[in-house]
């Protein structure tokens, strides 16, 4: 029991970085104003596609993260990974419902 326990869950971080080959059927969606900026989700996408907000758009110290979706492969490692080891900031979506509520044409 107790802390390994509870990493075992965690998934393991990518050898290599890949690229995504066909449309995905879902999207991390970082709930932006849940996300304390932690960083943790980064290393773990395995097509590096999550990185720190602008910070124009928050005048914090540290500001959160968010998706670049097209490159988004919806693997839902993100959120898996922010739910276990840090906070629970990433939903994941259904693309259509994504596109539909963002007016965003995900590839
Ligand atoms: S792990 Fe969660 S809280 Fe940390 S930066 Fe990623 S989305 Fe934000
Ligand atoms: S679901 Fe998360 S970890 Fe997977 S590709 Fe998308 S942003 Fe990266």
């Amino acid at each position: 029991m107790g802390y390994v326990d509870h990493l075992k869950s965690v998934p393991e971080l990518p050898e290599k970085i890949n690229s995504k080959k066909t449309r995905p059927r879902l999207m991390a969606v970082v709930d932006e104003d849940n996300c304390t900026g932690c960083s943790a989700c980064v290393p773990f996408c395995p097509v590096d596609c999550i990185e720190t907000v602008n910070s124009d758009k928050y005048n914090i110290p540290i500001p959160p993260v968010q998706v670049r979706w097209n490159e988004c492969i919806g693997c839902q490692i993100c959120s898996r990974v922010c739910k276990k080891i840090t906070w629970d900031s990433i939903r994941m979506m259904p693309t259509d419902v994504f596109e539909k509520r963002y007016n965003i044409k995900i590839d």
